[in-house]
């Protein structure tokens, strides 16, 4: 259980880009981080238009001359202070990522990036250079995968609870952009901007997230081959897809399926993965998060709940239970988890504690570079009247 007693010598200083007034993930972030105490927010460049960030910052508890009108200028100004920004979030619609980051990681600064952290795999393999060289982390914020019961799935998986792995199910696939809801809206028009949300829309916007749960549960599955057909059911959407259906292959003869969609309507969110092995399988839903279905062939389903001792509780992943079990714990707890596990990795980059950063899992440079590598491979298949394409 989560105790409440990690605690560094002095929170890391952290400054955010985006997540301003009224945006979508913002708050997560900021309650995140700031939940265990590891992280103290000093500056922010929130808002794309600079009035909005200083009224917004200094609401936050943000000192008026930390919110600045640009994140360029704010890791100028931070780099002249002793005790300037040491890690940055990036919340901004996807375009900005790239450069974003690459920039942070050039001025010294950790990164949390949300996903997709860029438009092409060239452009991660660039991030991931750099931030090796200055010895950074790069965390990405696929929210959900901090969430113990997606841990214990992959404990299952590992321990051969469901013997070997054959089909890999996933979706994320809600209704909310069934019909044209980004025309007076920015923060949803964007998605559906090329120029601003990348070659994707859905596919990148969830479908990674769906891909990266995957990757978790099941670490050493590798795609060797896939196939996407894309669509835009909103026809002002196009060239950009609201739905996607993608086949894949594994190299070990696993064959899995994801399924990312905006127009699933009637769907409230719909993020599910299914793990079906040789003589079980194991399911998860992003909506009741503190169950998993297990079911063996043969026998009665079983429903296991967080916090039961009955669970593997010797998982290092996470920081653990916060609360008993009876109580929900979603998806506020899952990026608290996430949070922690960057704090925890860039502390130990910072005290040049190499064991203890290896041995402190958190969604990283990899995960991002694979969601984009997924993103480049759908979109060739897809273009290429919805070919099989070899995955490296
Ligand atoms: P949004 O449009 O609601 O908010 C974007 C924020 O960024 C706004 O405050 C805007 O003023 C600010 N901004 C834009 N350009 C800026 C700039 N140049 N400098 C500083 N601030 C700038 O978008 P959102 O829905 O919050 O999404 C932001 C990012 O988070 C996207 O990349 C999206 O894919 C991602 N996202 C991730 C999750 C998740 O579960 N991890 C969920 C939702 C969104």
């Amino acid at each position: 259980m989560f105790n409440e007693e990690l605690k560094f010598d002095r929170p890391l200083r952290w400054g955010m880009i985006g997540g301003g007034r009224g945006s979508q993930i913002g708050y997560i972030h900021r309650s995140s981080a700031l939940r265990d105490g590891l992280f103290q927010l000093s500056a922010g460049a929130f808002d794309i238009k600079p009035e909005a960030c200083k009224s917004f910052g200094v609401n936050l508890g943000v000192d008026s001359d930390r919110c600045y009108s640009d994140y360029k200028v704010m890791f100028e100004e931070e780099s002249k202070r002793e005790d300037g920004i040491e890690v940055v979030s990036i919340a901004t619609p996807n375009k900005f990522h790239f450069i974003m980051t690459k920039t942070a990681l050039e001025a010294g600064l950790h990164v949390i990036c949300e996903k997709p952290l860029c438009f092409t795999v060239e452009e991660a393999e660039i991030l991931k250079e750099i931030a090796e060289k200055n010895d950074l982390v790069i965390g990405v914020t696929y929210g959900y995968t901090g969430h113990q019961m997606v841990h214990q799935a992959k404990k299952m998986i590992e321990n051969g609870d469901i013997g070997d792995v054959r089909i890999v199910n996933m979706q994320f696939a809600h209704g909310w952009h069934s019909e044209e809801v980004e025309k007076n809206d920015p923060g949803l028009k964007w998605r559906v901007t090329p120029e601003a949300s990348g070659p994707t829309y859905v596919l990148g916007d969830i479908g990674t997230h769906a891909l990266y749960l995957a990757e978790v549960m099941v670490p050493n599955l590798e795609i060797d081959k896939l196939m996407c057909s894309r669509q835009s059911f909103i026809a002002s959407r196009a060239p950009l897809e609201d739905n996607a259906t993608v086949l894949l292959k594994f190299t070990n003869g696993a064959v899995g399926n994801l399924w990312a969609s905006a127009v699933n309507a009637g769907g409230i969110h719909e993020q599910r993965i299914r793990i079906v092995g040789s003589k079980a399988s194991i399911s998860w839903w992003d909506e009741h998060p503190n169950q998993l279905v297990y079911e063996v062939q043969g026998k009665p389903k079983q429903l296991l709940d967080r916090g039961h001792g009955y669970l593997y509780n010797d998982d290092s992943a996470v920081s653990g239970d916060r609360i008993g079990c009876g109580h929900a714990e979603g998806l506020f707890e899952s990026w608290s988890n996430l949070y922690q596990r960057y704090a925890i990795a860039i502390d130990a980059k910072i005290k040049g504690d190499k064991e203890r950063f290896e041995n402190t899992w958190f969604p990283d440079i990899n995960a991002g570079l694979e969601g984009v590598r997924f993103i480049e491979n759908c979109v060739r298949s897809s273009d290429n009247e919805s070919s099989w394409v070899k995955y490296k």
